[in-house]
């Protein structure tokens, strides 16, 4: 299961018992990291703002005792591959060096591909989502720890920060109330009244409205037509779909490649297997930030004649993947029996690196068989 490493869950959103003395443990805990890193001999560089780092991600910190604290803080809570501070959950190796979700997921993932175990950079002990737990106490105090916005400039806890530029910040970027009729106009909140008291919208004639709504009735209808085609392809007598499971395997090459198959399956009275592959095969995917999954359909079975079919990958029920839903065809005959590489459509390298680090993935295949 992917769904516990939460890189999307808020931080301290699961620690909402800690209570008011979570933010002293979690320093304490973090104390005994810091001196546990100085034992094994491993320098932190913590108050010093990487110079590589874009000016953005530093955090400025205020003159005085306070501000201290904070730069003491931040160097012990932040994570110990990117040393950056974490935005969601934070694991930590059975050793309490703590890694932010994103690392995490990239060194398992990482080690699948080149089929080590994954160990952690500080202390190389081994580490696994079963040997590496959360801490909500380190989660928490992050939170607290002040922020950038990213509109005005101005501090903030982190806690706060996203109410604030989503709802409070009067640089936000905000977009003009007649977008609906075509006005372009974006900037920051402050300016918006100005804008909208002379903004030229809603006092276009209707002739000239029409054609704006033309335009985006347009785009609009592209979205829908996948919609209406996978509702036209559920109206199909021989539909047939199943659970599928992806299985890392390696390749016999001289330089091993990871590659993915499922176990042979029925659906629609045939047998099946879907083979998928990382960044195309490329030869070395572990240097490259960049991560795809690309899939094929196999048919096994022999048939009498071709068999014209549309077939849909989709989020499993006992994964959470986020796909979006494409279809593809393909004319199945004992020739023409496997179909060509096609992206197995998630959303990022993120995602992609949280189904390289899962086990197995699992899916749901839909195949639609086209009746002549
Ligand atoms: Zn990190
Ligand atoms: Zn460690
Ligand atoms: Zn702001
Ligand atoms: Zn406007």
């Amino acid at each position: 299961m992917i769904s516990d490493v939460g890189v999307a869950a808020a931080p301290g959103s699961s620690s909402a018992g800690l209570g008011v003395g979570a933010v002293g443990a979690a320093v304490e805990a973090v104390a005994g990291v810091a001196a546990m890193q100085e034992e094994v001999g491993i320098r932190r560089e913590g108050p010093e703002p990487d110079p590589d780092e874009p000016p953005k991600k530093r955090v400025k910190m205020p003159e005085g005792e306070s501000g201290k604290l904070e730069e003491r803080l931040y160097s012990v809570l932040c994570c110990t591959v990117c040393l950056d501070l974490p935005k969601a959950s934070v694991y930590q190796c059975t050793n309490g060096h703590l890694m932010c979700a994103g690392c995490f997921i990239h060194l398992l993932a990482d080690s699948r591909l080149k089929e080590e175990q994954a160990t952690c950079p500080n202390c190389r002990c081994e580490i696994s989502k079963n040997l590496c737990c959360r801490n909500l106490a380190v989660e928490k105090a992050v939170s607290e720890l002040p922020t950038e916005c990213t509109f005005c400039l101005k501090q903030f806890p982190r806690s706060s920060l996203e109410r604030h530029q989503k709802e409070e910040c009067q640089d936000r970027v905000t977009q003009c109330k007649y977008k609906r009729i075509g006005c372009p106009w974006q900037g920051p909140f402050h300016e918006l009244p100005a804008h909208e008291s002379e903004c030229s919208h809603p006092t276009k004639t209707g002739t000239e409205l029409m054609g704006i709504l033309g335009e985006m009735d347009q785009n609009h209808r592209r979205d829908m037509q996948l919609y209406n085609s996978i509702f036209s392809l559920l109206c199909y007598e021989k539909i047939g779909f199943t659970e599928v499971q992806f299985r890392p395997y390696r390749t016999d090459d001289f330089i091993t490649r990871l590659y993915y198959e499922t176990p042979r399956f029925t659906v629609l009275n045939q047998t099946w297997v879907l083979k998928a592959r990382v960044n195309d095969s490329e030869r070395n995917p572990n240097l490259s930030c960049k991560r795809t999954l690309s899939f094929q359909l196999i048919l096994k079975s022999k048939v009498n004649s071709a068999l014209e079919c549309s077939f849909l990958l989709l989020k499993g029920p006992y994964d959470d993947v986020r796909i979006k839903p494409v279809i593809h065809h393909h004319s199945f005959s004992n020739d023409a029996n496997e179909t060509d590489y096609v992206p197995l459509p998630i959303s990022d390298s993120v995602e992609c690196n949280k189904l390289l680090a899962a086990k197995n993935i699992n899916l749901r295949l839909f195949i639609f068989q086209v009746q002549k």
